[in-house]
């Protein structure tokens, strides 16, 4: 079976044998992906000019209502989506729920909040500035939806979420998209488009999706484009450098591989609520989409003289834990999506230990359960040990994109600020501490380098949303090496999807103009 394209309101199906689609617990091929001969030039064109045109004739309220219906009919096939998720990901469904109820949640989400947007066609930011002695010529800033497309290039490990945080901003704010899901999981990207497309909701032009390459598609896009990619660094740092992108300063949001951390703090003793809370979290990170989630914690920050405890807490509860094929539903870890990226964490496994002891796992030869190690893609779990963290190189640089967490100690609060900003730029990092003067201490020593600081202390234990949960209405998105992104926080994210210009003129045209106008105060709520 070979995914079709749907470019300019049509199914194409691309030339060739096509990429293959691998279930990463049999290996067999389930699918096939190919986007040669797709015309990307003509499909960015026919989103711009019909599927633009008919979202921005619509209020944002309007489109929040269309929001709405996309989110019934993608809650209706949710069966679906999990079995899709099972074959082409190996998601048990804990895995699966994770990205696609996050994505339904997140889709939901963009629908309610949007109808604060009301009436308007575009945003009116900020007060009247005085320009003249009478206030007859006077300036106002206004945020226009862009008239270009939403052009999302999406990592694999998120095939159902990826597009849903995406889409649900760009389309509020009356941008048409193009999603190209990364081609390993693109499946379950293509259901759901394909659902959203039979269903008839969006006018012609508002969605397409691409299945294989991106080929030439980043020379086709247009300064009113915008581009929204996640995936790793390095293809992050191909897109940046596009001649096309430079030329044209195409804006883009880019969200990329980050090394996150957690951080025991010194009052968190063995025996302690917070102690046992950051073992199990730990062990929750690493093991949920077998560690394939941007915000899994890799680095665990512990007191050095706490270092053996944690390590064996957190060794236990590793043990118990089953690895294998994720049709059994005992098994709490599948496999990771395919060989490659089974070679690639087997690669920075090895580069860690290195610098690292072992202290649970990480055997490449190991035996997963109901399951043939030859064809399938599984990742036997790791915890490993750093004493030297700031002479350590690889913990603080190598994302191991799988079940694998080291733990780095430290002694004293500048030592641990050191060793987290050696990051170079993260997602996310949580603190777990019952001292408030500890906590602040550690956020105004990393906060510029990370996109989101998680406090837990006893207080919250049982209420907290979780390291590793992204929310919608907090914001997504890491500085440095994380890609400098901004996604989500509620109505913020629509400013990626819309120009702020301001016009100086007379008082009564602008009055006239800011009439069918929404204040932008919604989007700070
Ligand atoms: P990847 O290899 O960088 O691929 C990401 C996407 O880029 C895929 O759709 C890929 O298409 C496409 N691509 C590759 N080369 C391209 C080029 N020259 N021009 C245009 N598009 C190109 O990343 P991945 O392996 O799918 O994802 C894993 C990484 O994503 C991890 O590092 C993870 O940390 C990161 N991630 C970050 C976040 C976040 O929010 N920060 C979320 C999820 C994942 P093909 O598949 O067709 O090659």
């Amino acid at each position: 079976m070979k995914l079709p394209n749907y470019v300019n309101g049509q199914w194409i199906e691309g030339a060739g044998a096509g990429e293959p689609l691998i279930d990463p617990v049999t290996g067999d091929e389930l699918a096939n992906v190919s986007s040669q001969g797709v015309n990307f030039e003509a499909a960015l064109a026919f989103a711009r000019a019909h599927g633009g045109t008919a979202l921005r004739r619509l209020t944002y309220a309007q489109r929040a209502e269309l929001l709405s219906k996309v989110s019934d009919v993608l809650a209706a096939n949710r069966d679906e989506y999990f079995r899709l998720s099972l074959l082409n990901l190996g998601a048990n469904q804990a895995d699966a729920s994770f990205d696609v109820d996050g994505a339904l949640y997140t889709m939901k989400y963009y629908s309610k909040i949007g109808r604060a947007l009301a009436e308007g066609n575009m945003l009116k930011e900020g007060a009247l500035v005085p320009l003249s002695k009478s206030n007859a010529f006077v300036g106002q800033h206004f945020l226009m939806p862009t008239k270009g497309a939403a052009v999302f290039i999406n990592a694999f490990n998120f095939p159902a979420w990826g597009l849903c945080e995406k889409a649900a901003p760009a389309l509020l704010s009356g941008v048409p998209i193009v999603v190209k899901p990364a081609s390993p999981t693109a499946w379950l990207t293509h259901r759901m488009v394909e659902d959203i497309v039979k269903a008839d909701i969006l006018p012609p032009g508002a969605i397409s999706i691409i299945c294989g390459s991106a080929r030439d598609l980043l020379g086709h896009v247009r300064e009113e484009d915008i581009i929204s990619f996640t995936g790793s660094a390095d293809t992050a740092a191909r897109i940046r450098s596009h001649a096309n992108v430079l030329r044209r300063s195409v804006r883009m949001n880019i969200e990329a591989d980050s090394i996150n951390s957690a951080i025991l703090g010194p009052d968190c003793t063995p025996g302690t609520d917070l102690f046992d809370l950051l073992a199990k979290e730990v062990v929750r990170e690493m093991t949920l989409k077998a560690g394939q989630k941007c915000t899994t914690i890799r680095r665990v920050l512990v007191p050095r003289q706490q270092v053996k405890a944690f390590g064996d807490a957190v060794a236990a509860r590793l043990s118990s834990v089953k690895v294998g094929n994720p049709r059994n539903a005992d098994m709490k870890v599948g496999p990771v999506v395919n060989k490659a990226q089974q070679s690639s964490c087997l690669e920075g496994l090895a580069k860690l230990k290195e610098e690292c002891e072992v202290l649970f796992g990480g055997d490449k030869n190991f035996q997963p359960i109901d399951a043939d190690p030859q064809k399938s893609a599984f990742v036997q779990p790791a915890l490993l040990s750093c004493k030297k963290g700031l002479d350590a190189k690889y913990v603080h640089d190598v994302e191991v994109f799988g079940p694998v967490a080291t733990l780095v100690a430290y002694d004293g609060l500048e030592e641990l600020i050191a060793i987290m900003r050696r990051g170079l730029g993260s997602l996310v990092a949580s603190v777990f501490s019952n001292d408030a003067s500890f906590a602040r201490d550690t956020i105004l020593g990393i906060g510029d380098l990370h996109g989101r600081l998680l406090v837990v202390d006893s207080n919250v234990a049982g209420q907290y949303t979780g390291h590793g949960n992204v929310v919608p209405s907090c914001l997504h998105g890491g500085p440095g090496r994380a890609g400098g992104g901004e996604e989500l926080a509620g109505l913020r994210a629509l400013l990626l999807y819309h120009r702020r210009f301001v016009v100086q003129g007379p008082a009564n045209y602008i009055a006239e103009l800011s009439e069918s106008c929404v204040e932008t105060a919604p989007l700070y709520s």
